[in-house]
Order: structure tokens, then sequence, then C-alpha cells
């Protein structure tokens, strides 16, 4: 039987759920706090510039396909793809590592760097291919009720890999730091340090060399506006400047919620916005997580974010851009073991329109800038333009190019704005990190053990942190609401 479903938010995980509840049947009505939709993905254009705020690496093509595929669509009938050749430079003190579209490239790659390395690159990356196919057609399809789940037949003889850390794995088949870092790369999207994320997780190391790195002309937020059309198509309403401000419990159901001083009554409450901040939206009696529980979870970094306009061409740059010129140990420390600003951070510097004219005008650069940062530190306007000078330093140093004085406008985003857009908690970037014991069932869960008909998604719950997660994330939901609430 159809129900009236209300969704808190439009990110990836609330639009992916709200297109699979209305393709099910049901009457499904988004609730976003702020102007546009997106969440953690949108996007702004100033002079002819084009900025997506938050995502950029568009990896795991083969999710965005699925999801599509469910509707009879094609991320053509919406987007035009590319595959990035090269997928990305990394910087270091002395040298460039440039990661190809291929495995070929890459292999000639790790040679030059480090002779008879790509021996032991190509038996890693099956591997990593391996637990890709196990992990996305077969475990991270759960919703993470319980821990059998994790029990396949697959995943019981890789046992081991679930208490080995990525970080040991790399380092018993590669002795160059370079190669180390560039391993240890893709399970930063994860959320956690490469030596407290099980070795498992390797199948990112295959979603970066194996699948590649592709861009949506025009940016991501494009996926965000093709989920919109799709949404709208079967029969979504999506309200902006709609800021959910309680959920209203009766008998340990929820009845209604309050928007914008209305109250409304629906069969079924969804959130898609940041878990800690869905439950404040409850009584403290109704809430399944205590302050404590909170405090004690390892959460993925927050980012100190510049968005720049050059009115030139910045040189010897790609399109994503890595500068790990500096002791990635020492700033991972400052991160999650005592946190603090960093005193010479790692960052990433996104170019975008190196490979894509729409984003910048003519002769012009859309510079884009991240920091990983410590979530809940402290952050004030002098620290920011103190960042945005040492990096901006260390740019120019890398690339030979001075650059200072070819910006147009910059605008910034920290902890505070993320806490004032997204209500996130403490202001991390993208959700609760990946670690062992914060895989799978042992994650907040979809839905409330206290509230009958309330669900959770998004990247605090399962399966994590990231874009594709976050497309699971309101599929699983979906499955589960529609098992629970169809009669
Ligand atoms: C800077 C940055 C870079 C990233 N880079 C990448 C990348 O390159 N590749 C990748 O795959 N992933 C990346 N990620 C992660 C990815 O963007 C996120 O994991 C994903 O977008 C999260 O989607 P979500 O649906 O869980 O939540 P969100 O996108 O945060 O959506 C939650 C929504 O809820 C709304 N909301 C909150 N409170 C309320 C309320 N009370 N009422 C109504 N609405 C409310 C918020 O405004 C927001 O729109 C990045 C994230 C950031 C921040």
């Amino acid at each position: 039987m159809s129900k009236n479903i209300a969704i808190i938010g439009s990110g990836f995980s609330a639009l992916s759920a709200s297109c699979h509840l209305a393709k099910a049947g049901h009457k499904v009505t988004i609730f976003e706090k702020n102007e546009t939709i997106g969440g953690r993905c949108r996007q702004f254009k100033k002079d002819g510039f084009t900025f997506d705020i938050g995502p950029s690496w568009y990896w795991m093509p083969d999710i965005f396909d699925k999801f599509f595929a469910e509707f009879g669509k094609k991320t053509s009938d919406y987007y035009e793809l590319d595959k990035l050749s090269p997928a990305y430079k990394i910087f270091f003190k002395d040298d460039t590592i440039t990661i190809g579209d291929c495995m070929d490239k890459i292999c000639l790659e790790f040679e030059r760097i480090e002779k008879g390395s790509s021996i032991p690159l190509r038996k890693f990356i099956k591997t990593a291919q391996e637990n890709y196919d196990i992990a996305i057609n077969k475990v991270v399809l759960k919703p993470g009720i319980s821990p059998l789940e994790l029990v396949t037949p697959e995943t019981v003889t890789r046992l081991d890999q679930f208490f080995k850390t990525i970080s040991s794995e790399v380092r018993k088949r590669f002795k160059n730091p370079k190669l180390i870092s560039t391993l240890e790369f893709p399970v930063l999207f994860l959320g956690a340090k490469p030596n407290k994320t099980p070795s498992f997780y390797s199948f990112m190391n295959f979603a970066d060399f194996g699948l590649g790195t592709w861009h949506p002309k025009g940016g991501m937020y494009k996926v965000i506006e093709a989920m919109e059309t799709l949404s709208k198509s079967l029969g979504v309403t999506i309200n902006t400047n709609a800021s959910v401000s309680k959920i209203n419990v009766n008998n340990k159901k929820a009845t209604s919620i309050e928007v914008n001083t209305k109250v409304l009554n629906f069969d079924v409450v969804l959130s898609g916005a940041d878990y800690h901040h869905s439950e404040t939206l409850l009584n403290p009696e109704h809430r399944q997580y205590s302050e404590k529980y909170w405090s004690k979870k390892t959460f993925a970094p927050s980012s100190l974010l510049f968005y720049v306009g050059f009115n030139t061409k910045i040189e010897n740059v790609n399109h994503h851009n890595l500068f790990f010129d500096t002791d990635f140990e020492k700033h991972a420390q400052e991160i999650y073991d005592n946190p603090t600003w960093p005193s010479d951070p790692l960052f990433y510097a996104n170019f975008p329109s190196e490979t894509d004219k729409t984003m910048a005008p003519e002769g012009c650069e859309t510079g884009f800038f991240l920091i990983p940062i410590a979530p809940g530190i402290e952050d004030t306007p002098q620290l920011r333009e103190k960042y945005f000078n040492l990096i901006l330093t260390r740019l120019e140093l890398r690339i030979g190019q001075k650059v200072r004085n070819n910006i147009i406008f910059k605008e910034s985003f920290c902890v505070n704005d993320f806490i004032s857009e997204y209500n996130s908690y403490k202001g991390n970037a993208y959700g609760m990190a990946n670690t062992l014991l914060q895989t799978a069932f042992l994650r907040p869960n979809l839905k409330s053990k206290k509230v009958s008909n309330l669900y959770f998604t998004g990247q605090l719950t399962v399966p994590g942190p990231g874009v594709p997660p976050a497309l699971i994330s309101g599929k699983l939901v979906a499955d589960l609401i529609h098992k629970h609430h169809n009669n």
C-alpha cells in the first residue's frame, strides 16, 4: 500500500532513496533546509566560473550506471562523462607521479620510480579487483543489521583481510615512500588513517587504478541535477528552504515533522541529514545514541576549502592534483590523534577547467583547494587566510609559476560552514569513517530501534562516506522501508 513518506535533506542518499521509494509507489516529499538541493554536492557560479562545492572525484562509474539502470535510464541520458587521462598527478618534494588511465601506463610509472614494482602492483590490484567484486556485489548491498551479513563463501576465505590493515599490506610489497603514499591515498576517501583501515578495503585501489577517474562535463552537480530530474519524473515533491526542526513521536511512532512552523503528518519519516543532527530532532527519550557514543567514534576529517577564480591558466597541473610534498604521518596525527591545525599540511588542488572548458572563462582557471583538518577545531578568518597563503606558496613552488597576482576572487568554506550549512557533527566533511569497528552492522542503523517508522540514510550509516556509498545507502533504506511498510 502506498505510504506518505517525508525525507529530510536532499543529498545523494536522500535523492537516491526518493527515487526508489517513488518507483515502489509511495508518495514522497523532500524537505531541504538550504536554498538549493544536493547537500555536500552543491555548486556555485561566479563571473563565468563554476565550482563544485564538495565532491569532485567521480569514482566507481558502475555504481552510478547501476543506479540509473534501475529506472531504465543511462547516465548518458542526463550527462556526458569523460574518463580523465591522465587520472591525476601527485606532487612530491623532488618528483611527481602521474597516474595514467590504464594499468599499463600506471605500471610504467611505478617501474620508473622503483624497478620491478609493477609485478607486485599487478598482483595487489588483482586482489583488489576480487575484493571489489565481493564488496560491491555481495557485502555492500546488505542493510547492516546482522554480523552474518559479512559472512559469505567469499569473505570467509578473506577473513584475515579484515584484521590486517591496508598500510601494512602496502608496506609489505613496496618500499618506495612515494609508491606507498600513492597506494594509501584511495582509502583516505573512507575517512580514517590507512593504518586503521582493513586491507579488505583495497577495493578502493581497484576503483582508482582499475576503473579510473571520470568527470561529468559541467561538474559533479550534473549528477544531482540528473537525480532531481529523475525523482521529479517519478512524482517526488522537493521543497527547499524547508528546515525540519522537530520529529514528533507518539506511541513509538513518528507522526509528524515540523517545518518552518508548520506541522505535517506522514506515515514514515526518513532522514538523509547527518545522523547525529537527525536524532536531535527527537525528544531525548527517542534517541538511540548518546553524545558519548558520537564523541567516541572516528569521524572523517573536516576540510578547509577554497574556491578561486584565476585570470590565467595554471601550468604543469592536471585536473586532479595531490600535494603530498610534506609528512603525511604528521598531518594524519594532527587530524586524528592530537586534533589541531596542521603544521605542514598535505592538500588537494582541483582545476576542472584543465579538461572541461565549461568550468571557466577562456584563458582562465577554476581552482578548488582542500586541506583535510580535524573536525571540531577552531575556525577563524585569520586561520583560513594563513593556510591560503601557505598552500599558495607551495603551489607556486611546485609548479614553478607565480599565480598570486592572478586571483580574481576567492571564497572559503570550513568547519563553521559545515555546521551551519549541513548541521554536520563537529563540522565533519564526509561522515563517519570506515574502520574495522565502524563497518556494516557496527555503524549507526538505517532503522531506528526506538521509533518504528523512522529511518536514516547517508554517510554516517551504511555503507559509509562517499558519493557511490550514498547512492547505495538510499537504495538500502528504501528497500527496508518498502519491506516494513508495504501493507
Ligand atoms: C569537500 C568534500 C569533498 C568530497 N569529495 C568527494 C569526492 O571527490 N568523491 C566522493 O565520492 N565523495 C566525496 N565527498 C563525500 C560525499 O560528498 C558525501 O559522502 C556525500 O555527498 C554525502 O551525501 P549524504 O546524502 O550522506 O549527505 P549530505 O550531502 O550532507 O546531505 C544532507 C542534507 O541534509 C540537509 N539537512 C540537514 N539538516 C536538515 C534539516 N534539519 N532539515 C532539512 N534538511 C537538512 C543538508 O542541508 C543536506 O542537504 C566529499 C565531501 C566533501 C564535503
